[in-house]
């Protein structure tokens, strides 16, 4: 590997970090100003934006550690066979980088991941000797999210969640077919029996801190973990399943889906086109449906068309109050919370509102409409005081009222 300076590894390992979504967010249009006009940037890399476990939002400094790598997995630009310029950071340079930037006030943490060099153990190593100087030598009390290695020694791992506040390991692809066909280094049941150990030790650690104050914390903002979506064939269907999944055995934090892009000098075996992003935002929404709106994988699956795919022109909650209208409306004065939670455009913060205001009066249309952005996709699925939708609800021509008007693109914006 060529000799290169700090700045320019640093310029190669962000850059390579961005394909990693476990951190970060995508789906919004890209502006630039390095061209002279104007400020800010939608599409620099380096630095990203997580929530910690007290909500804050805080900047992150997201790189690998090298993006050299031993495995071929078809979808990764830093794959074995990939043609792109190589680097690869010193655990001490990570340690001075991250020091710089937090003392310059440029970040408020550190987020670590790495190609495989020479063996998952020996990057193991290196990746948790970046978070132990960190921590015992610079007494670092920063946000720290280390990528973890499934094949690596299960201590390197445990050490890995002493030293940070978050781990991840990527299931990268939702089906065991898709994983085989396009990293079949990898092993799907090594991967869980990794989060199975991490979810144990983090259960061992809560454990322990109840018992005694001083016992150290693991992993304490949780495990999360990341899908790639339109690489394989896999269906939103199958990808909502294996998310819940996911969530029902190892309890994890966060699934993060990350719509496959083509990489320069990509591998045949892979579609030319990225998927839809739109297809990546429905999924966040099902997602969200189903850890606080209190859906089943299944029923969210009821929502996709009989290909298994999610409208991209609706969301996936109003998908299913339209197919299953019968549910609604929903009386806003008497409904149970869970009910109320399937209204298309109500929220868990407005439907928590209209319980606690419920207890004192009688609430009317124009009380729902101040806790809503959009009253019209709210009308037909309820029912309050002075109102009630008679046929709206089971028109046919609801869906086309309810879909959003398609937006003209400018041509040269
Ligand atoms: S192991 Fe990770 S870095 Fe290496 S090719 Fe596969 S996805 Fe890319």
């Amino acid at each position: 590997m060529a000799q290169i300076d700090l700045q320019q590894k640093l310029a190669v390992l962000a850059d390579a970090a961005k394909y990693d979504a476990s951190c970060a967010s995508s789906g919004t249009s890209k502006r630039d100003s390095r061209g002279g006009k104007g400020i800010g940037s939608t599409e620099g890399m380096g630095i990203c934006h997580a929530y910690a476990p007290d909500g804050r939002c805080i900047s992150l400094l997201k790189i690998l550690l090298t993006n050299s790598c031993i495995f071929d997995c078809a979808y990764c630009i830093n794959r074995k066979s990939s043609n792109v310029r190589r680097a690869r950071f010193t655990p001490d340079e990570v340690v001075r980088l991250t020091l710089d930037f937090y003392r310059r006030n440029y970040i408020e943490g550190l987020f670590l991941s790495s190609g495989i060099i020479r063996s998952s153990d020996y990057t193991m190593e290196q990746i948790v000797e970046v978070a132990r100087a960190l921590r015992d030598d610079h007494h670092f009390k920063g946000y720290i999210h280390l990528k973890t290695i499934p094949d690596a020694d299960p201590e390197l791992v445990r050490l890995a969640g002493v030293y940070a506040d978050r781990v991840s390991i990527n299931v990268e692809l939702p089906t065991v077919a898709g994983l085989t066909r396009l990293a079949p280094e990898k092993d799907g049941g090594r991967i869980e029996s990794a989060m199975k150990d991490v979810r144990a030790a983090i259960d061992e650690g809560k454990d322990a801190k109840k018992r005694f104050k001083s016992a150290p914390a693991f992993a304490p903002a949780g495990q999360s973990t990341q899908m790639i979506v339109g690489a394989d064939a896999a269906t939103d269907s199958d990808i909502v399943g294996r998310a819940s999944n996911l969530y029902d055995r190892f309890r994890l934090r966060r699934v993060y889906y990350s719509a496959f892009s083509p990489i320069p000098d990509s591998s045949a075996v892979l579609p030319l086109r990225r998927p839809p992003l739109m297809r990546e935002h429905r999924l966040y929404q099902s997602d969200w449906l189903m850890r606080f709106y209190g859906f089943t994988a299944a029923e969210v699956a009821q929502a996709a068309d009989p290909a298994g795919m999610l409208p991209l022109d609706i969301d996936p909650k109003l998908a299913w109050a339209l197919r299953f209208r019968e549910h609604f409306p929903v009386d806003v004065n008497r409904a149970p919370r869970e009910a109320l939670l399937r209204v298309p455009g109500l929220g868990v913060k407005a439907v928590d509102k209209l319980v606690a205001s419920r207890r004192w009066r009688r609430l009317r249309l124009d009380d729902v409409a101040r806790l809503t952005a959009s009253i019209a996709k709210v009308r037909p699925f309820i029912e309050a005081e002075g109102w009630r939708p008679t046929l709206l609800t089971d028109r046919s021509d609801l869906a086309a009222r309810l879909t959003p008007k398609r937006e003209q693109l400018e041509l040269f914006g």
